[in-house]
């Protein structure tokens, strides 16, 4: 008889932890997987999967209004919040379902209920004790609202998926990916949209030209930029109207505060306490590059230790632990190189170096630039812009950052990953043949660089 009811106990069946036991369980593993909320955590619930579903709904308006000059006459389109979040919510339960037949085929045991680590090889759901020989504790994180009076009449990504109501008013704070997101899902579907950001531009850690592009982007269509601005207050009024006090004085009326202001890592009554785990000051589990935590049954994936908050990430990091604990050690983790997207209208998609980053690591830095009005704006009238830029380290020639704001930039920049990771130089790039017409050969037609 084994020592231990399962070899490899998963705490969290969000991106990381699900990846992790399927792929553990495939390899004959006895796996169980604990589940205190969604089964497919975060993204597939509250986060990537109907975030994008919302971002398409926001962005039929702007199609409906430039149809009429390819010769569309629509009547007068209207939209019906209770249909967009119902359908969404039944995709979701459908997704739910499929999430908890991957598990069951592959043969890992779903328990549901909130686990605790009572000791380095037991973790407790509902009262019962499962003996494990390792732990790996994949459970995401959880909105971080700041402590202001009247925070409790705002919201947080986890309930503005499912608003009774949508709100004619929205204000969103926070210039991070999810505040620019829902700013622009707000506005798109109609809401008279503010997002307040403290500090002077919005995305830190993005380019700044591309900040400032998203930035003037963004106020095209219609949401109103407050940046250097907080809130400092909200007061509910009898109406159900949100008052809400700026920190210069001013004052606003709303219907809904989205507080989009970081994310924290879910460790609460995890019972950290019972083993040697230590934690980073935001509460992120220490592991190290085996993602391995000071107790050596108990290892860590995912938003809990805090790299990059990203469901890709946290699946090449399960992936990777896997591998390497019950299969063939793979390569570790390269976090160099990981592109993302924020789905904002338009997108903004970057892969790779800021420019002061690629001047600080490179010194001489070429830099390639293209601003235009794409195509299918000029039929359209519309007034949106596309921007795209390439760094390139002079000497080697090699491409080290590439940025875009514009429409599908999240798809085109995916490829362009690829090319960068296999080392890509410029020279690639401009012996790279377009495809025509499309807003990507810009890419590979870019000849003179702007400095
Ligand atoms: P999670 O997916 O959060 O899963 C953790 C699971 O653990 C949860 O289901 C939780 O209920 C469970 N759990 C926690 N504690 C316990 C416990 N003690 N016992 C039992 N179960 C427990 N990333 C992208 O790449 N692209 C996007 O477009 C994107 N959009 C996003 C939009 C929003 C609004 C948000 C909030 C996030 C978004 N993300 C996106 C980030 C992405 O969702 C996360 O990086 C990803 O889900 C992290 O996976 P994880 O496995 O670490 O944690
Ligand atoms: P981010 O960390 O991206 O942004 C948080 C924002 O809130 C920053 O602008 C920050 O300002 C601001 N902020 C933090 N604390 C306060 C405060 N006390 N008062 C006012 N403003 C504050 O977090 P998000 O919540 O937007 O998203 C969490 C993570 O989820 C992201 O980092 C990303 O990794 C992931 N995600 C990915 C998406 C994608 O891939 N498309 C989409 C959505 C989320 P400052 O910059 O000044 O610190």
């Amino acid at each position: 008889m084994r020592p231990f009811d399962y070899d490899l106990f998963v705490i969290g069946a969000g991106s990381g932890g699900v990846r992790a036991s399927r792929m553990a369980a495939a390899m004959g593993v006895r796996v169980a997987v604990a589940e205190d909320r969604h089964i497919g955590g975060t993204c597939v619930n509250v986060g990537c999967v109907p975030k994008k579903l919302f971002v398409y709904a926001s962005q039929f308006a702007e199609e409906f209004e430039q149809a009429a000059g390819y010769g569309w006459q629509l009547a007068n389109a209207e939209f019906d919040w209770a249909t967009l979040r119902d359908n969404k919510n039944a995709e979701i339960e459908r997704l739910n379902g499929i999430y908890r037949n991957l598990l069951a085929n592959s043969g890992c045991e779903l328990i549901e209920g909130h686990a605790t680590i009572k000791g380095p090889h037991t973790v407790s759901v509902a009262g019962r004790d499962y003996s494990t020989e390792r732990i790996l504790i994949a459970t995401g994180g959880w909105p971080f609202v700041p402590d202001i009076p009247g925070h409790e009449h705002a919201i947080s990504s986890n309930e503005v998926f499912y608003l009774e109501q949508f709100p004619k008013r929205a204000i969103v704070v926070g210039g991070g990916y999810i505040a620019v997101e829902f700013a622009g899902i707000f506005a798109g579907l109609g809401a008279t949209t503010k997002l307040v950001y403290r500090g002077e531009l919005f995305l830190r850690g993005f380019d700044a030209e591309v900040r400032r592009f998203a930035a003037e982007e963004i106020g095209k269509k219609g949401v109103s930029l407050a940046f250097n601005s907080d809130i400092s207050a909200i007061e509910k009024l009898p109406d159900g109207t949100l008052k809400v006090t700026f920190n210069d004085g001013s004052s606003e009326l709303t219907d809904c505060v989205l507080y989009a202001t970081g994310r924290v890592p879910k460790v609460a009554g995890l019972g950290l306490e019972n083993t040697r785990i230590r934690q980073q000051a935001n509460g992120a589990i220490l592991v190290d590059q085996q993602f391995q935590t000071d107790e050596p049954s108990i290892y860590a994936i995912g938003d809990v230790i805090d790299r990059m908050q990203l469901t890709p990430v946290a699946l090449a990091e399960g992936m990777q632990l896997v591998k390497r604990l019950y299969g063939e050690a793979g390569p570790a983790v390269d976090y160099q190189l990981i592109p993302t997207a924020v789905f904002s209208q338009p997108n903004i998609a970057t892969v790779g170096l800021t420019e002061v980053q690629a001047r600080a690591q490179y010194g001489e830095v070429e830099v390639y630039k293209s601003n235009f009005r794409a195509m299918k704006q000029t039929l359209a009238g519309g007034q949106e812009r596309t921007f795209m830029k390439l760094l390139v380290d002079k000497a080697s020639d090699r491409v080290v950052g590439v940025h875009m704001v514009g429409p599908d930039a999240g798809e085109i920049i995916q490829g362009i990953a690829i090319a960068l990771k296999a080392g890509a130089t410029k020279q690639v790039f401009d012996a790279t043949i377009g495809i025509h017409p499309t807003a990507a050969e810009e890419f590979v037609t870019m000849r003179e660089p702007s400095n």
